[in-house]
């Protein structure tokens, strides 16, 4: 099998880089947004005790005090940007807790003002799949039909078990309705998947791997299960009642999904950020330009590339 010709890039994989070029011939950055959205499974409404990966702390803006409005928060994201990088266009990225949690009214307000802000060309929105009424998905497919909009609905597992153990709340099938009820909008949609997930194996993570494959599904968001200090998941580790996965392993997992995943899915992201003061492991996670490196060496090393053994079901 050859690299796919339309990626244009260097990478073994499709990049989100490299797939904003190809759609919009620039540089795009998202710039993160806290509208001050809160989680259902954190504020009693499914749960109080979150993920159990799940830190609670939200952006650095909130422990700061008041959030910005999103006008200022998107001119704040663009200086940056400007000043460091060369980014041509933006995409406002509602990405604190759960950011379609709320009165229909008061997300087309927020979505508005991000949307008439200079060089924002679209959204992306970082939501759970039991947050998606459908009036919620009319409001943002009728945007996708004029901007460039992506839905990130957490998924981290296609296995009931380990969603029940790490307290997403909510099922499978719950994302998978969310999935069939998004389709067919114009909106772009982004899964997120966790690599070392207590209790799964190897073949597993695949399994998730496999499923999402077959599903319209346009991105994906993979990384480490990361330990933060004072999470459920922190006081298992500290006490040894849960183990990380080690790099080598998470690598040989990433590269054995990638192979599988279709090209065309853009991969958004193969590493995770953790608050660096209460971050407990693994270590290795925290080198993120190491982990990418480990990736693409070892895809070069296979003579494989995203896709390679993909098998579409659409
Ligand atoms: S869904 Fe997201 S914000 Fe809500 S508890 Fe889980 S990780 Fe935290």
């Amino acid at each position: 099998m050859h690299k796919p010709a339309f990626w244009k890039n260097t990478k073994r994989y499709y990049d989100l880089k490299s797939y904003w070029r190809n759609q919009f011939g620039c540089n795009v950055y998202k710039l993160q947004i806290d509208a001050g959205f809160t989680c259902p499974n954190r504020d009693g409404k499914i749960a109080t005790g979150g993920c159990i990966y799940c830190d609670g702390r939200g952006s650095k803006l909130r422990q700061e005090g008041l959030l910005p409005s999103i006008k200022e928060q998107i001119c704040h994201g663009k200086k940056y940007y400007q000043t460091h990088r060369k980014g041509h266009k933006y995409i406002a990225y509602f990405q604190t807790f759960t950011n379609t949690y709320g009165p229909y009214e008061r997300l087309k307000s927020l979505y508005d003002e991000a949307l008439v802000q200079e060089d924002i060309i679209g959204l992306s929105i970082g939501t759970r799949p039991d947050c998606l009424p459908d009036d919620v998905l009319d409001l943002i497919g009728a945007y996708a039909q004029k901007f460039h909009v992506w839905l990130e609905i957490g998924l981290q597992s296609i296995h009931d078990r380990t969603l029940q153990f790490v307290n997403r709340g909510h099922s499978v099938n719950t994302f998978m309705d969310a999935i069939k009820r998004t389709m067919g909008r114009g909106i772009l949609i982004c899964s997120h998947v966790i690599v070392g997930l207590p209790g799964e194996n190897h073949q597993d993570m695949l399994e998730t791997a496999k499923i999402v494959s077959a599903l319209p599904i346009h991105g994906i968001k993979i990384h480490a299960l990361l330990a933060l200090k004072g999470t459920p998941l922190g006081d298992l580790y500290e006490r040894g009642e849960v183990s990380l996965i080690d790099m080598e392993q998470y690598v040989q997992t990433v590269c054995d999904i990638l192979e599988i995943l279709p090209p065309e899915m853009v991969i958004q992201r193969l590493t995770a950020d953790g608050y660096r003061d209460i971050f407990l492991g693994p270590r290795w996670a925290v080198n993120k330009m190491a982990v990418i490196n480990a990736i693409d060496k070892e895809l070069e090393k296979r003579n494989t590339y995203q896709g390679i053994y993909a098998q579409r079901h659409k």
